[in-house]
């Protein structure tokens, strides 16, 4: 059996996770331990369940103990936000493989975290649907031009004003249930953005060969187009199991019946081009993975900053990119190679949010 650690157990992704455990989607492996952080309630009731020991993870608990105490061969990275970078960095330490969902790992952590992973000698594999898609898709093809990210444009795409947009609005996602944050970010297509530069490090990409196509219907999961001008694409219905529990997998077992057969009966599937004055968020990313450096770090916690403010009340929906525009103003150049500087970034560019929040 290999030994599952699933961290941000209480979440969407972890409670995807845990699903399909209970399903038997995971046969060859068994759960070693749960990280949980502010639903103390809720891990102490899943460790019970699934007869494992958990770990609250809080300021200057130290994680690491805890992932080397139970040694994992595979971890699944569920937390949400910039707490999940400091998490990704213990799990290789600890020597697991990463099965990584948080996407801030690798916007925050750039070159850094992957060169400490090939220092230390461990893989991570791309949970997020997207790069998960790409990942699969690259193994079996190589001369890769471009990379083609599908968005499903959010609630709003067709939505002229948003200056009345409430946080629940924003967070109501067309196709897929996910926590508050992303969602939210899927709306302003921030999390598309997220995932451009999320795409450049994974797979080694410059920001001009990652295309960005929207389609509504979160069918086709993303696509990459060879240099012989073939595009080659998966397609599965809008579902976390699947991308979970092939990255938790591993390539070690055939997997059957993860998700429902797509059915080609009435599909229709459409993709359209994205408006950069109407997604300035997506525009920016492009922009921070061409500049790399600070760039990535600060764009990430600037939204992170923003969309609090905006849950909080303290700013309109349509203040969001507009903040995260004034914080990348700053200069942000300079690289991080460890994860002090990184976080160090991290302060400064949540500091210059809330000054900039604070001057609105
Ligand atoms: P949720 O908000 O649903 O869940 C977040 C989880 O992280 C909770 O279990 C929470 O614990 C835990 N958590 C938060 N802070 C910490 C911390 N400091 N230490 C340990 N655990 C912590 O988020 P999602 O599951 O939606 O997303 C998780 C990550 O996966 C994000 O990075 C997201 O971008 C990415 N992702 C999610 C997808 C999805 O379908 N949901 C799809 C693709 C990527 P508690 O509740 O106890 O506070
Ligand atoms: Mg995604």
């Amino acid at each position: 059996m290999r030994r599952l650690l699933v961290l941000g157990a209480t979440g969407s992704i972890g409670t995807t996770a845990l699903k399909a455990l209970r399903e038997g989607l995971m046969p060859d492996c068994q759960l070693v331990g749960l990280v949980g952080h502010s639903n103390v309630k809720a891990v102490e009731m899943l460790a019970e369940e699934f007869s494992c020991p958990f770990f609250i993870n809080s300021d200057g608990a130290p994680l690491q103990d805890f992932i080397e105490s139970v040694s994992p061969d595979i971890t699944l990275n569920g937390i949400a936000g910039h707490d999940g970078l400091p998490a990704s960095l213990a799990t290789l330490s600890a020597g697991s493989v990463l099965a990584l969902a948080n996407k801030e790992s690798v916007v925050m952590g750039g070159s850094f975290l992957f060169d400490e992973a090939r220092r230390l000698g461990r893989r991570i594999i791309p949970v997020d649907s997207e790069h998960s898609a790409i990942y699969h898709l690259v193994q079996d093809h190589q001369d890769v031009e471009h990379l083609v990210i599908t968005a499903s444009g959010g609630p709003f795409l067709d939505r002229k004003d948003l200056d009345s947009v409430t946080p629940d609005e924003a967070a109501n996602h067309p196709t897929w249930k996910m926590g508050r944050k992303i969602s939210i970010d899927s709306s302003t297509l921030a999390n598309k953005g997220l995932e451009v530069i999320e795409a450049g490090f994974l797979f080694n990409m410059p920001a001009d060969r990652i295309e960005v196509t929207i389609h509504r219907q979160s069918i086709v999961h993303s696509m990459i187009r060879l240099s012989n001008g073939a595009v080659y694409a998966q397609l599965s219905p809008p579902d976390m199991t699947l991308p979970i529990v092939a990255a938790v997998n591993d390539g070690h077992a055939a997997l059957h019946d993860v998700v429902r057969p797509l059915s080609f009966k009435d599909l229709a599937l459409t993709f359209q081009d994205w408006d950069r004055q109407q997604f300035p968020l997506l525009a920016l990313a492009y922009q921070v993975l061409e500049k790399k450096e600070g760039w990535p770090i600060a764009y990430n916690a600037a939204d992170e900053v923003a969309v609090a403010a905006f849950c909080q009340g303290r700013i309109r929906y349509t203040q969001i990119a507009g903040l995260v525009g004034r914080v990348l103003d700053a200069d942000w150049s300079g690289t991080a190679h460890s994860l002090e500087e990184v976080l160090a970034v991290d302060r400064a560019a949540r500091k210059e949010a809330e000054r900039c929040l604070a001057s609105l």
